[in-house]
């Protein structure tokens, strides 16, 4: 990742590390510009969030928390065409979720559609703004190219009465979609292609999620934003840097109507590897559904990590970390890994489970014996206590951690060696049984009495040490793996392929007979938990029921991605 993006020097007088946003809000305050910092965050409900726009949430809600000042909800919902209130509901949800409070201030675009009416009225008046009878394409194919200037239009100088003659009338629904335009009057040579006479409205007649068939003319997103952010009072207007090139126009319009001037600043938007971030192409993957869902938890979405397993603060710190950047760059998806591991290393329950299970059975371990064994729930944290966890003659173990023909360095159990069961005995492997076909149907071990994990006689060593769940008492569950949903850092990034000729086809693995020690009956939806050596798993809150869990893995403990290229 870029060093550069990393917070790490420059701390601020509120002791959290400083930006170049942070600079200017500094600047402006010291000048006087603004008396109190005011933000927002402007979705368009037309997809679930995703872990770019968490990015921005954490921006914008974060300097309002930061700076004593507010940051407003708004819903940009100017194109009646893709939204939906079902966006809308998991957008709320979501930001709720990362932390966040807009209070009582939760806007949408579309309740300013009056004001921004009769803003284009007073523009036209002041012979800023004129109506465009041009065809769509000749308006496209008149604008010019950035070294040449475009044409100007044969109706430009329309006059003021008649301008807004006709702007009453498209209002009114007296034209066809497409018939006219109102365009601002600016300069159609400007070497920036954004002040060429943009045009500011639209005839579509369509109904709207919010207003209904109020209107058929609607703003385009370029004069609604600024216009939005004014009437609200906003003080810095944080958006990503695609819109650089657009501010001299949002400078424009506040400045001509005379209006609350919010400063736009724009930072690097977030792109993580082996991930898409576009709200067009998660849909895409959801509609062919190459994923099940929105909340697929191989998703970038807001919904698909929760679901996942990830927590509202290890996203934050995620977003911290990074920082914000000036240019763009690509994060390295490990460093979204990196801070749940690190939350989750600090609070998740640890349990013992066995995920590819291998019947082991200790042949000098009396029969009916059950002895409850003390397990420590979380060494990172004492408060958390100790669990009792059965022991029995009859146990699961991982079969990987027996080899019939062990490699060099192998430390686990195989023929004649011993092996420290976590918590428990040492144990020596004396036999192996076989099925028909070869393969290992179980493993027979003695036990040493005297090696009690804990007692006074425990301290004999050995090089390995493995878990367990006893058969009789294990639960079974489904455990669901997931990898990277691409095979490449930028499944974007080849013009020449399609990103989803990139999916990962092994990115999905269901396991259906794990096996996980009985602590884990009490688990609800969502739980989270380290299994011992495996990693973080979640109870999945979707096709989870009480007598039958489903698990979701959130990370790996160790990095199986790079076990993989290592071969
Ligand atoms: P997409 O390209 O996924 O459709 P968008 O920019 O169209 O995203 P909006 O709903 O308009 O999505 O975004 C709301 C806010 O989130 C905007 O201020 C936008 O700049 C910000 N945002 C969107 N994607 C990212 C990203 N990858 N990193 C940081 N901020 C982002
Ligand atoms: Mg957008």
């Amino acid at each position: 990742m870029n060093n550069e993006n990393m917070n790490t020097e420059n701390v601020n007088e509120n002791n959290l590390p400083s930006n170049f946003i942070k600079e200017i809000i500094d600047d402006d305050l010291a000048k006087g510009r603004y008396a109190k910092v005011h933000t927002r965050f402007p979705p368009e409900p037309n997809g679930y969030l995703h872990i770019g726009h968490a990015k921005s949430i954490c921006l914008n809600f974060g300097l309002a928390r930061e700076y004593k000042g507010l940051c407003n909800l708004r819903f940009d919902d100017t194109n009646p065409a893709t939204e939906d209130v079902e966006y809308v509901d998991s957008i709320m949800e979501d930001v709720r979720w990362l932390g966040f409070d807009w209070e009582t201030r939760l806007f949408y675009a579309s309740d300013y559609f009056d004001n921004l009416y009769n803003y284009a009225v007073q523009l036209i008046k002041k012979g800023m703004a004129y109506i465009d009878s041009q065809p769509s394409d000749e308006i496209k194919n008149t604008r010019g190219t950035p070294t040449e200037a475009g044409t100007l239009s044969p109706y430009r100088n329309r006059s003021a009465e008649e301008n807004l003659d006709l702007f009453v009338r498209m209002k009114n629904g007296e034209f066809k979609d497409g018939e006219l335009v109102l365009r601002a009057k600016i300069d159609m040579a400007s070497p920036n292609m954004n002040m060429r006479d943009p045009i500011m409205y639209r005839i579509r007649h369509a109904h709207h999620h919010r207003t209904g068939e109020k209107w058929c003319i609607y703003p385009m997103y370029d004069y609604a934003h600024g216009q939005s952010d004014s009437l609200e009072g906003i003080t810095h207007s944080i958006c990503t840097l695609e819109f650089e090139n657009h501010r001299p126009l949002y400078n424009w319009f506040v400045e001509q109507l005379g209006i609350h001037h919010p400063r736009q600043i724009e930072f690097a938007r977030l792109n993580l590897s082996y991930t898409i971030m576009s709200k067009r192409k998660l849909l895409q993957l959801v509609n062919e559904k190459i994923v099940n869902g929105w909340d697929d938890p191989r998703m970038p979405t807001i919904c698909g990590l929760r679901r996942r397993g990830y927590t509202p603060e290890s996203l934050r710190n995620f977003s911290e970390r990074i920082g914000v950047a000036k240019r763009d760059g690509m994060i390295d998806v490990a460093l979204l890994e990196f801070s749940i591991k690190e939350d989750l290393n600090k609070r998740a329950q640890r349990v013992m489970a066995v995920l590819n299970p291998l019947k082991l059975v200790i042949d000098n371990y009396p029969e009916n014996l059950v002895e409850e064994l003390d397990a420590v729930n979380n060494p990172e944290d004492e408060t958390m206590g100790s669990r009792k966890v059965p022991f029995s003659k009859e146990l699961y173990i991982e079969h990987d951690d027996f080899r019939e023909n062990p490699p060099k360095k192998y430390f686990r159990l195989s023929p004649g060696n011993e092996v420290r069961l976590r918590y428990a005995y040492i144990i020596k492997c004396v036999d192996v049984i076989k099925n028909d076909d070869g393969s290992i149907k179980e493993v027979h071990c003695t036990y040493d009495p005297e090696t009690k994990s804990g007692s006074a006689q425990s301290g004999r060593k050995v090089k390995g040490t493995i878990h367990w769940v006893s058969a009789q008492h294990a639960i079974d569950t489904e455990v669901r793996l997931y990898d990277r949903l691409f095979t490449v850092e930028d499944p974007s990034g080849d013009k020449e392929k399609d990103f989803k000729s990139f999916i990962n086809s092994e990115s999905l693995t269901v396991l259906n007979n794990c096996k996980i020690e009985p602590f884990i009956k009490s688990a609800k939806c969502g739980n989270k938990f380290q299994f011992e050596r495996l990693g973080y798993f979640c109870v999945d809150s979707k096709d989870s029921t009480e007598n039958n869990l489903v698990f979701n893995r959130t990370v790996p403990l160790r990095d199986t991605w790079a076990k993989i290229e290592r071969g």
